[in-house]
Order: structure tokens, then sequence, then C-alpha cells
């Protein structure tokens, strides 16, 4: 059976080595900062620089020109090297401005540009957006609330109180999304803040302590009233909005009762394959974005029947 849906997943290539132990050498980290093909991104209010005009290709700064634009680069992120050119990253103030902004590139938001940003920028924005977000979180020590300074070129934080001197390591916080099955229909909610008329697969965050097969369980039986039996794991995607890894899940619902908790979603039905298709070609249900792990579960259950394919019934709407 095809399981998957035929495009690849969003903000899930990996074209960048990370240098986990070369990156522990400061020496070697200053060598690649210097290097003439060494690229820096930058980073403000947790949306990265692009190009001009071209909101799908990232502005690759020199050092000469992240320089020229006075912006400073003593304490660069690095994120890794694609094939040998190192990249780095800057964070600007959140109200930097200045007239270089109009003639270097704008700011954009990864989630509107992600579908269309080649394999290696789309890692880059990703890995950038989570560890700025959580550094941004943990400028003081979680245990006694002195500075903290990075390390190994920003991917470890060190408490500076050399009595304390604990390290804080990136914090990434697990989520399960899950679509449903219950006699050839799927299960779809909605929750309140969201746009009309769009439904999407049951989600949530892993709890301490609980293996994600039955965080799945708990969490469809908490926003639904549906009991789930078997649950099978498919993919995984970073979600860096804030700080998720979305763990992606087929499972079969033990009953069709649905019955709400009205604090967690707004709805929550049942779906047959061409009961999607007719609401979607009407205009009376809108699908959760190609970006998403979301859409690519349910592609991945609607093309496995004889409707045809979501996205191209999608496009011609
Ligand atoms: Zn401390």
């Amino acid at each position: 059976m095809n399981f998957a849906a035929k495009r690849q997943l969003p903000l899930t290539s990996v074209q960048l080595d990370r240098a986990t132990v070369k990156r522990r050498d400061e020496k070697w980290l200053d060598e690649m900062k210097a290097d003439p093909s060494a690229r820096f991104l930058l980073v403000k209010n947790g949306n990265c620089l692009y190009r001009q005009g071209e909101r799908y290709s990232l502005r690759h700064l020199t050092l000469k020109e992240a320089d020229n634009a006075e912006i400073d680069s003593t304490e660069p992120l690095f994120l890794g090297l694609s094939a040998s050119t190192p990249f780095f990253a800057l964070t600007l103030p959140d109200d930097a401005q200045g007239e270089w902004f109009d003639t270097l590139g704008e700011f954009f938001d990864l989630r509107r540009s992600a579908p269309l940003l080649s394999p290696l920028d789309g890692e880059l924005a990703t890995l950038l957006k989570a560890t700025h977000h959580w550094r941004e979180n943990h400028v003081f020590c979680g245990r006694c609330g002195a500075v903290n300074v990075a390390c190994e070129g920003g991917n470890i934080l060190k408490c500076s109180d050399q009595e304390c001197g604990r390290l804080h390591f990136p914090r990434t916080d697990a989520a399960v999304i899950v679509v449903v099955e219950w006699e050839g229909r799927c299960l779809l909610g909605r929750q309140r803040q969201w746009p009309e008329r769009m439904f999407s697969c049951i989600a949530g965050f892993v709890d301490p302590a609980e293996t994600i097969e039955n965080t799945v369980r708990r969490e469809v039986l908490e926003e639904t009233g549906v009991p789930v039996g078997d649950v099978r794991y498919m993919t995984s995607q970073p979600w860096p909005f804030p700080a998720s890894l979305m763990l992606g899940f087929r499972a079969k619902a033990l009953s069709g009762d649905i019955n709400i908790d009205p604090e967690e979603i707004e709805e929550a039905r049942w779906f047959t394959r061409k009961e999607i298709k007719d609401l979607v070609i009407s205009g009376d249900m809108a699908l959760p974005g190609r970006i998403s792990i979301s859409r690519w579960l349910l592609n991945g259950w609607f093309n496995e029947g004889a409707e045809g394919e979501l996205d191209e019934i999608e496009a011609t709407t």
C-alpha cells in the first residue's frame, strides 16, 4: 500500500553537516568564520533574511557584507557545513533598523516560504529558527538565574556562575499527530481559532513519562472521545513554530462514537474520501497547508482510495 504522499515533506531535508565533534574546537570555528567561503544568515524577530524580492531564497551574506552593514559578528551561531561551505547565523536586535535593510533583503516568515525553499535553505532556516527561539528563551540559567554563555558555536549554553556551571541543551517539544481510521473514514477535527471550514488531524503534546503511542491514544480519547487500538508510526517533521518535533501516526479506532471536549476542539467528524473530495471541490472544506505533516498524513490516507490525488483535487478548485 502507498502510505506516503508522493512529494517530500517540507522542512525534513538533511543537507547540512552539523560538525558535532569539530565544533567543540574554538580555533577550528574561528578558521571557519574567517574562511572566504563562509556565509552568514541574519535573523530578527524569529524571521530569516531573504533575498530582496525573492521570498523563497535565503540571503547568504559574506562576512565582509555583514561587517559593511555594521552587524555585530563577534558571536555567530554556527549552523554547520554544506559541502565545504561553513554557514553561520547572526542575530539582530528586534528593533534593529538601518539603510542596509533595503539593499540586503527582507525578513520573512518561514511558514509562508517553506514550501518553495531549496532543501538546503529549508534546513538552514528551520535549524536557525528553532535554535534562535531556544536561545532567546534561555538567556538565564533555569537553575540559579545567572546569565548563560554560548559554547560550541552556540549549540550549547553554559551557566556563567562558576559554582553552578550547568549546561543547557537545545530543547524540542515532541508532539503527535494522527490520522485515525474507522470503516473507510478518517477522523478530522477543527479548533475554534482556525480559519473557517478548516479541518485537520488530531494532535497533541507528549506528556512526561509517556510513550508516544500512548500519547496518540490519550489525545484522541481526550479530544474526541474515540478509543484507539492499533497505532503505527509513519514519519516525523521538525516544526519550529516555535519548538516542536511532530511525530506522525496512523491509528485504528475501536469505536465510531464521537464525544468531543469543547475546551480542546470545536468539532470532530468522520469523513469518507468522497465527502472530503466533494467538500473541497464545493469550497466547504479547507485542508491543512501543504507544508504540514498533517496534510502529508491526510494525503497518504486519501490517495489510497479511488477518489484520486488530494493535491490535484485541491489544485482544480
Ligand atoms: Zn546556573
